[in-house]
């Protein structure tokens, strides 16, 4: 009854199953839970569903080979999605309105309101699905809003989203909110090894992971993981000159240089709280780098300015333009704090 690809989650898909066929799903879905534990596949599942041959999403019939390939296309006949596009990651106006990419072609065959207005092909219901949600823009959002309010029969909205604080207030009270947990450690770990993950990582890559799929890619997760040891160098009192490159962005990235920065401050932020716990007699979250978290763990360290440090430049991250100056600045209120 359930797609074979998907780890986790059993009883929330459930749930959305019979409330689905009872009738009883509201238009207006807000899809939330920590990055990389399959909420968009949860979503895409509803809609492979009624195109599945079987009825069942079982990924082998004609239908669900429309959802499987390398690039999942942006129109299907049930379903839109609209995702961020270009180097700022913005999901802009003239995607919701008139279906365009970003060099202004058309990417849809209309717009998404449109679209979300017609007839459903087939007897399915129409699914738009806006991942990373929170990239929406002031104008984009507003423009969704109406829609969200009152979608057109037999229309579904699934927002998804990790940072649902940065969604438009009025988006979120229009949305029903589905949240989802992290998954199981160990089913994680059974995706990542089935992903060619070896025991060797298995204590670094689950703690780092907590119970996402977000480092499957090697090189992502070696670039947390560097990430946790240049933060660690740094308040071991070591310079930024020599500590600090894997901090800052990459120049090949597609990601906007701000939205690199997020990584490195979030993982420091969980560091400080590990240095917090350790002073409080409990175990570390990030227990592989416990070593070198309980030789930093002394009492003359204040923890307070580093993490406001951190959390001011996660909130000016959208609009800063100078990343190396922002991670300098960080880096500096540890420094500042350890000598
Ligand atoms: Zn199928």
């Amino acid at each position: 009854m359930f797609s074979p690809d998907i780890v986790g989650h059993q009883a929330l898909r459930q749930r959305l199953l019979e409330r689905l066929q009872g009738g009883r799903i509201r238009g207006s879905l807000l899809f939330t839970g920590p990055e990389g534990i399959g909420k968009r596949r949860v979503a895409l599942e509803l809609a492979q569903r009624e195109l599945c041959l079987r009825r069942c999403a079982c990924g082998e019939c004609e239908g669900c080979r429309m959802f499987s390939g390398e690039e999942l296309p942006f129109e299907l006949p049930n379903l839109l999605r609209i995702t961020p596009e270009g180097k700022a990651g913005v999901i802009r106006i003239d995607q919701i309105r008139e279906g365009l990419d970003s060099n202004n072609q058309p990417r849809f065959s209309r717009g998404v309101i449109e679209w979300a207005a017609l007839a459903p092909a087939m007897g399915c219901h129409r699914w738009v699905l806006v991942e990373e949600a929170h990239r929406l823009n002031e104008s984009s959002g507003n423009i969704l809003l109406k829609t969200l309010e009152e979608p057109p029969q037999d229309t579904h909205f699934i927002l998804v989203t990790h940072r649902p604080e940065a969604l438009l207030q009025t988006i979120r009270s229009r949305c029903e909110r589905i949240p989802f947990a992290p998954l199981i450690p160990r089913e994680a770990w059974a995706v990542a090894q089935r992903n060619g993950w070896q025991e060797a990582d298995h204590e670094r890559w689950s703690a780092l992971g907590e119970g996402s799929l977000r480092f499957l890619e090697e090189a992502t997760f070696r670039r947390a993981e560097a990430q946790v040891e240049a933060w660690l160098a740094l308040m071991g009192g070591r310079s930024f000159g020599e500590s600090a490159d894997p901090l800052l962005p990459e120049k090949e990235s597609t990601l906007a240089q701000g939205e690199q920065l997020r990584q490195p401050l979030e993982l420091l932020l969980r560091l400080l709280a590990d240095l917090a716990r350790i002073r409080a007699g409990e175990a570390p979250a990030l227990m592989p780098w416990r070593e070198g978290l309980t030789a930093l763990a002394t009492p003359e360290w204040n923890l307070k300015a580093p993490q406001e440090a951190a959390l001011q430049a996660l909130r000016h991250l959208p609009r800063n333009l100078s990343p190396e100056p922002l991670i300098r600045e960080v880096a500096l209120s540890i420094g500042a704090e350890t000598k």
